[in-house]
C-alpha cells in the first residue's frame, strides 16, 4: 500500500493518547512514555521522516519502533521492515509485541523458501513486523527477488546498531554497506529509524548522511550514575593478575573481565580458577553452544567473572552486572565505554576499573593491519575474476591472492556494494564496473584510529574526571564531572598487591611451554594453486606434535617473544633458552610427554632470522647432548609473505626447501627447530619432506606460536 493510500492520522495530543494506549498493552498499565520516545514516535508516524537515535542502551528503543508500528499499521501502512543483527536477542521484546497484537516474522536462512508464502500474508495484511539480520542482506536471492519488494511495501525501516553503516565506527561491518541501496529503494516519505547506543560525533554525522537528507538527529545523554570508573596502573602482567586475585572478592556482585586476546582470556580464567574463583571464558573461538552457556552462567551468577574478549558483543544484558575490569585496554574510548556500559543498569553502583598494560599498543597495531587491504592487493583480487571469466568461490580465489579468507570476504562485500563484483550462486564474479580506491578517505579513517588510541591512552592517565572524559571523547556535549570516580573522590582500589598473590601469578606466568598441535589436513584450494595436494597427509608423512615457550599473545612470554622476533637478527638470549629447556623438561618429563628421546637437531632455515635459528638450533643440540644435523635450507628468495592465507602461504613454501642426506640421516627422533610457526605449513612441508628423506618422527620446537 503506497504512502498516498494512508488515511488521515490523528495529530497531537489524540495521536499521542493512542501511543500511550498501544505502550500500555505492550510493556504494563503504569508504562508512560517519555518526552524523547515521544518526540521520535511523533517524527516517524506524523511526519514520515527519518529519524537517527543515539540514546544508550535500555532507553527504550523498541517501545518507539514497536508503537511507530501500530500507529502506522493502523493508518493502513505496510509491514515495520526492522534489520538487527541481534534477532537471537530480541526473542522477549518480539513476544511482548505479540501479546500486543503486533505480528511478526522472521526471515532467516531456514525459511528464505517460504518467501512466496510471507509475501501472501503481508499482502493479506496479516504481518506487522519483519525482522531480518544484516548478513540476509547480501544473499544473492534474497537481494534480487525479496529486497526490491520489500523495500517497496515497507511502511517504517528500522536500522538497528546503525554505527555498523560506517567505516568511522569501530564496529563497521560491510553488510551493511547494503543497506544504502535499501535506502534508494524506499517509496519516497517512507520513515526510517536508525538507533545506536555507541556513536560519536563524527559517526552519527557520518551515518545521518547515509540515511539521506533532512534527518532528525535525537542524541540523549550518556552518562551512567551507577558506574564508578576507575584506573590502577600497575608494571606487568604478574601484578596485574596478582592484583585480580587479591580484588576480586572485593567487587560486587558478578561481572565481566575483558581480555585483548583468545590467549590472555583463556590463561587469566585459569589463573583465577588456581585461586579458588568461580571463572569461564567467552571467546570468539568457542563454540555457539559454550558461548551460550558461558552467557548463562554469568547470567545465573554460577561465576564471580565471565573472562571475555570484544566477542562477548551487542546485546548482552544482564542488568545487575556489578563490575567490568580490563586487562589491557580497547582501542578506542567508545569501545572501552560500550563495554563498561555493560555494568550497572539496574543497580546502584557498579564498579569499572582499567588495568592498562605496556603491549595494549603493540596488540592494537596488529588488529589495525586486518582492516581494508591496500590498493595492489585489491587490484589483484580483481585482475584473477576479471581473468577467470566466471564466478569463483571463496575456495578458489584464496590460493591466487595473498588474503586470509576473513579479510577477503570482508573486501569482496565492500567491493560488491561498490559494483565491482557481484555476490551470484557459486561465487564472486567481476562486473567490469570501473572502481576507484578511496585512498583519501581510508587514510583519513587510519588517522580516527589513531587518534582514538592516543585518546584512549589519555584517559589512563587523566587527572579529571573519568566519566567526563569519556562522555566528552563521545561528543556529549551535556557532560559534567561525575562526583563517582577515582579522580573526583578517592580511588577506590589500591594498587597494592599481596606477596602470595603476585608470587602466585608470576610463577604462573613464568610456566613456559604449550603444544603446537601438527596438520593433518591439507587446506582446500590447492589444485587452483597448481598444487597435487588434498585431503588427509598421510601419517607418515605429518609432522609429530610440538611445542613452543608460549603465543606470541600470551600475558607471560608473550612481550618477550615479540621483543625477540621485532628485533634485530641475534644470539638467543639466555632467559629465552632457559626458558626453552624447561619446555623440553616438562615435555620429557610431564604430563603429556613425547612418545620416544628425540636423539638429533635440525634447524628449520630462516630468511629473516638465520642467527636465532641456527644459534638455538645448537644451543638445545648442545645442552641435550645430542648431534645437531644440519639445517633444512629454504632455496630462491622468495619468503611467503606473513599474514597470507593457507593455500597461499603453502604454494609458497612448497618446493623450496632442500633436505640433505645429513638431516634425515638420524636413527629415531629429531627436533626440528623454528622460531616462529605461524600458519604450520613451512613446518608441515619441512616435517614431510624430511621424512620422505627417510627421516624417523619429526617433532617441531619453537620458540613461539600465533594466535
Ligand atoms: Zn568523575
Amino acid at each position: 500500500m503506497g504512502v498516498a493510500e494512508l488515511h488521515d492520522l490523528e495529530s497531537g495530543p489524540a495521536l499521542r493518547e493512542r501511543a500511550e494506549a498501544v505502550l500500555r498493552r505492550l510493556a504494563g498499565e503504569h508504562a508512560r512514555l517519555r518526552e524523547d520516545q515521544w518526540t521520535a514516535i511523533s517524527a516517524l508516524v506524523s511526519d514520515r521522516r527519518r529519524v537517527l537515535c543515539v540514546q544508550r542502551t535500555g532507553w527504550g528503543k523498541s517501545a518507539v519502533y514497536f508503537v511507530a508500528t501500530a500507529l502506522l499499521r493502523a493508518a493502513g501502512a505496510g509491514p515495520t521492515v526492522i534489520v538487527s543483527p541481534l534477532l537471537a536477542l530480541m526473542r522477549n521484546q518480539v513476544e511482548a509485541a505479540e501479546r500486543a497484537g503486533i505480528r511478526a516474522y522472521t526471515i532467516n536462512s531456514a525459511n528464505l523458501d517460504d518467501w512466496d508464502q510471507v509475501r501472501a500474508e503481508v499482502h493479506a495484511g496479516a504481518v506487522d513486523v519483519l525482522l531480518i539480520s544484516p548478513e540476509r542482506l547480501n544473499n544473492p536471492d534474497f537481494r534480487d527477488t525479496v529486497l526490491p519488494k520489500l523495500a517497496a511495501s515497507a511502511g517504517l525501516l528500522v536500522i538497528d546498531e546503525a554505527h555498523c553503516v560506517s567505516d568511522w565506527g569501530h564496529d563497521f561491518r560491510p553488510d551493511y554497506r547494503r543497506l544504502r541501496t535499501m535506502l534508494t529503494e524506499l517509496p519516497p516519505g517512507t520513515p526510517v529509524l536508525a538507533t545506536t547506543a555507541t556513536a560519536n560525533g563524527r559517526v552519527t554525522a557520518d551515518v545521518a548522511d547515509q540515511l539521506g537528507k533532512g534527518v532528525l538527529v535525537l542524541r540523549g545523554q550518556l552518562g551512567r550514575d551507577s558506574l564508578r570508573l576507575g584506573v590502577v596502573t600497575l608494571p606487568d602482567a604478574a601484578h596485574r593478575l596478582g592484583w585480580l586475585a587479591d580484588n576480586l572478592d572485593r567487587l560486587p556482585g558478578s561481572g565481566i573481565i575483558y581480555t585483548l586476546t583468545v590467549a590472555a582470556a583463556g590463561e587469566t580464567t585459569e589463573f583465577l580458577r588456581s585461586r579458588g574463583y568461580a571463572a569461564t571464558t567467552y571467546t570468539g573461538q568457542a563454540e555457539d553452544a559454550d558461548r551460550r552457556q558461558a552467557e548463562q552462567d554469568l547470567l545465573d551468577n554460577k561465576v564471580k567473572a565471565l573472562v571475555a574478549t570484544s566477542a562477548l558483543g551487542m546485546g548482552f544484558d544482564k542488568p545487575d552486572l556489578g563490575f567490568v575490569v580490563h586487562l589491557g585496554a580497547p582501542p578506542s574510548p567508545i569501545a572501552y565505554y560500550q563495554q563498561v556500559g555493560r555494568a550497572g543498569r539496574a543497580v546502584e553502583s557498579a564498579e569499572v576499573v582499567l588495568l592498562p598494560g605496556n603491549e595494549d599498543q603493540a596488540i592494537w597495531r596488529y588488529f589495525a593491519s586486518l582492516a581494508f587491504p591496500p590498493e595492489d592487493q585489491v587490484r589483484r583480487v580483481l585482475a584473477v575474476l576479471d581473468d577467470a571469466g566466471r564466478p569463483m568461490s571463496l575456495q578458489a580465489l584464496e590460493p591466487l591472492v595473498e588474503l586470509r579468507r576473513s579479510r577477503l570476504e570482508m573486501m569482496l562485500k565492500v567491493l560488491d556494494v561498490d559494483g565491482a563484483v557481484r555476490r551470484v550462486r557459486g561465487g564472486w564474479a567481476y562486473t567490469g564496473e570501473p572502481w576507484a580506491y578511496d585512498t583519501e578517505r581510508l587514510v583519513r579513517v587510519a588517522e580516527a584510529r589513531t587518534a582514538e588510541q592516543r585518546s584512549m591512552i589519555a584517559y589512563a592517565t587523566t587527572g579529571d574526571c573519568r566519566m567526563h572524559f569519556l562522555r566528552t571523547a563521545l561528543d556529549d556535549e551535556e557532560s559534567v564531572p561525575c562526583g563517582r570516580c577515582d579522580n573526583c573522590t578517592a580511588p577506590a582500589f589500591s594498587p597494592a598487591v599481596s606477596l602470595p598473590a603476585l608470587t602466585a601469578a608470576a610463577s604462573f606466568l613464568r610456566r613456559p611451554g604449550v603444544v603446537v598441535e601438527p596438520r593433518k589436513q591439507w587446506p582446500t584450494g590447492l589444485a587452483a594453486a597448481g598444487l597435487d595436494l588434498s585431503g588427509r597427509i598421510p601419517p607418515a608423512e605429518q609432522a609429530g606434535p610440538g611445542r613452543a615457550i608460549a603465543r606470541l599473545t600470551d600475558l607471560g612470554w608473550g612481550s618477550r617473544l615479540r621483543e625477540i622476533l621485532d628485533g634485530p637478527d641475534a644470539e638467543l638470549p639466555d632467559d629465552v633458552c632457559d626458558a626453552l629447556v624447561e619446555v623440553l623438561k616438562d615435555w620429557a618429563r610431564g604430563a603429556d610427554p613425547w612418545p620416544a628421546r628425540p636423539v638429533g637437531v635440525v634447524a628449520l632455515g630462516s630468511r629473516r632470522r638465520p642467527r636465532l635459528v641456527s644459534s638455538t638450533a645448537r644451543r638445545i643440540a648442545e645442552i641435550g647432548r645430542m648431534p645437531f644435523l644440519g639445517t633444512v635450507e629454504p632455496i630462491g628468495a622468495v619468503s611467503p609473505p606473513s599474514g597470507v592465507n593457507s593455500a597461499q602461504r603453502l604454494k609458497a613454501v612448497h618446493g623450496s626447501l632442500t633436505v640433505t642426506p645429513e638431516t634425515a640421516a638420524a636413527d629415531g627422533p629429531i627436533l626440528l627447530v623454528d622460531d616462529l610457526v605461524d600458519s604450520g605449513w613451512t613446518m608441515t612441508v619441512a616435517a614431510r619432506e624430511l621424512r620422505r628423506a627417510g627421516a624417523g618422527p619429526v617433532y617441531p620446537l619453537t620458540l613461539a606460536s600465533m594466535g
